[in-house]
């Protein structure tokens, strides 16, 4: 009967039936409306920090009425009194909505209260390849075929929009939930108009082209030199011109001196991929499409997955 039914259900315990709910942290995405009045458009849960960078902090949120999570960029606004944030944050927000590609992290929106600017990204659950690579230390040539494939049309698509990275490196390039690459972090990008050549000294001393140290402008191919830097990392498992004093690895780059180890095993194609990268002269360094068309791409004898499994974080593909 339905006094049995009742009877069999355990007893509630009183004290978990009177817990209070464990504080959330709410952040409210506040818009003024057409009166000049403040209305709350959106509200995220805060779940946990995921990072600090040159000049924000990073985290992981979730809007609580889609439960969809984000990364939220957490720049506070006292650090941008000096015009150089001011200028960094406004050029990345504006580069930022203007992308929309699936190999390039996703900008949803941006918002501001008294203290500080958000910007609310795509969330990369699965770190970048910095972190990738500290676990495997180096990757299979297959797993660079395709992760290079991604990372090659994000940046064909971004130079298409008139977008040079500049600061592109292992760090800057995420993998999300699926194992999909994210091109992320336009702080140092520059919108390139009438392909005018750059002249400002940027970027991390591993992965600067030549062009750049010798101040003789840049462009869109200082991009293609940091795949050739990404590439190697990727085989060898350090960067080829890496010295510990930053000078000498300027000087490196600059003679173009570096050297495969002797024990290594990668393959001709792949040296000569990077061989032909790793050219000084911009205009004589293959090119996104000749990259594509490069016997190290295209390699015929094996199919190459789109995406690798979640155990290659941290282990190897096995051969099946
Ligand atoms: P920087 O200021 O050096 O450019 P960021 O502010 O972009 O660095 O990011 C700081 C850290 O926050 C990153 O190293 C990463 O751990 C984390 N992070 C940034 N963006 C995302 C994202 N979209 N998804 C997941 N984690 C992220």
């Amino acid at each position: 009967t339905e006094n049995q039914n009742q009877q069999q259900k355990p007893a509630q315990d009183p004290v978990s039936c009177y817990q209070a709910q464990p504080q959330r942290n709410l952040l409210h995405e506040k818009r003024k409306n057409q009166d000049g009045e403040w209305k709350v458009e959106r509200s995220y849960e805060v779940l946990s920090k995921l990072g600090k960078g040159g000049f924000a902090k990073v985290y992981l949120a979730k809007d609580i009425s889609s439960n969809e999570q984000y990364a939220i960029k957490v720049v506070d606004k006292s650090s941008l009194e000096k015009d150089s944030f001011k200028e960094k944050l406004n050029q990345e927000i504006k580069i930022q909505k203007s992308l929309n590609h699936e190999n390039v992290v996703k900008y949803y929106t941006s918002f501001e209260d008294s203290q500080n600017v958000y910007i609310v990204l795509e969330y990369c659950s699965n770190q970048t390849f910095k972190e990738l690579l500290d676990r495997r230390k180096r990757l299979t040539e297959i797993e660079v075929k395709s992760h290079l494939f991604q990372i090659i049309q994000s940046l064909k698509y971004i130079h298409s929009k008139g977008v040079i990275h500049r600061d592109l490196k292992i760090a800057n390039i995420f993998l999300n939930d699926k194992m999909v690459v994210k091109l992320a972090d336009f702080g140092l990008s520059a919108m390139m108009k009438n392909a005018q050549k750059r002249k400002t000294v940027c970027g991390t001393p591993n992965y600067i082209a030549p062009e750049v140290l010798k101040n003789q402008g840049h462009d869109y191919l200082v991009d293609n030199w940091a795949i050739g830097v990404i590439v190697y990392t990727f085989l060898i498992g350090k960067p080829p011109f890496e010295e510990k004093e930053v000078e000498n690895t300027l000087r490196n780059i600059k003679a173009n001196r570096y050297s495969f180890p002797e024990n290594c095993t990668i393959s001709k194609e792949a040296k000569d991929f990077i061989q032909k990268i790793l050219v000084p002269n911009p205009d004589q360094r293959l090119t996104m499409d000749q990259m594509l068309q490069h016997p190290f791409m295209k390699s015929e004898e094996y199919y190459i997955p789109k995406t690798f499994p979640i155990s290659t974080l941290a282990l190897p593909p096995t051969a099946n």
